[in-house]
C-alpha cells in the first residue's frame, strides 16, 4: 500500500505517530481529529496515499466508496444517523485543505450553517 514518508496521515496509518483510532481495516482508518470543530469530529482516510480528489484513479473507485461505508458505520454506531452529521472534503489549499492525503471529515453534535463558511 503506497505511503508518502512526509505525510502526517501516512505516519498515523503506520502508527509512527499516535492518534485516537476509532476504526481500522485493511483499506481504511478513522481517527479523532486533533483539533475538533464539533463535539464529534472524525477523519476517515484510505491507507493508500491519495493526495486529493483530483488524484483519484479509476482503480480507486471501490476504495473511495469504502470510505463512505466506514463513515456510515461509525455514524450508525454513534447514533449520528438520528442526530444528523455533516461530511466534508476540503479539496485544494484554496478550499481549506491542509493535509494532502484525502480524508472525509465526519462532524456532528452541533448545528451547522448553510452555506458553509
Ligand atoms: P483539512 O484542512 O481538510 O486538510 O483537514 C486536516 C485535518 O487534519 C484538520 O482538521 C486537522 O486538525 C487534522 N489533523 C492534522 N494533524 C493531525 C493529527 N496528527 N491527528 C489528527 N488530526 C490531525
Ligand atoms: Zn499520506
Amino acid at each position: 500500500m503506497s505511503r508518502d514518508p512526509n505525510c502526517v496521515f501516512c505516519k498515523i496509518i503506520d502508527k509512527k505517530i499516535p492518534s485516537a483510532i476509532v476504526h481500522e481495516d485493511d483499506f481504511a482508518m478513522a481517527f479523532e481529529d486533533v483539533n475538533p470543530q464539533a463535539p464529534v469530529h472524525i477523519l476517515v482516510v484510505p491507507k493508500k496515499h491519495i493526495p486529493d480528489i483530483h488524484n483519484i484513479a479509476i482503480t480507486d473507485r471501490e476504495l473511495i466508496g469504502h470510505l463512505f461505508f466506514v463513515a456510515k458505520k461509525i455514524a450508525a454506531d454513534r447514533g449520528l444517523d438520528v442526530k444528523g452529521y455533516r461530511m466534508v472534503i476540503n479539496n485544494g489549499a484554496g478550499a481549506g485543505q491542509t493535509v494532502f492525503h484525502i480524508h472525509l471529515h465526519v462532524l456532528s453534535g452541533r448545528r451547522f450553517a448553510w452555506p458553509p463558511g
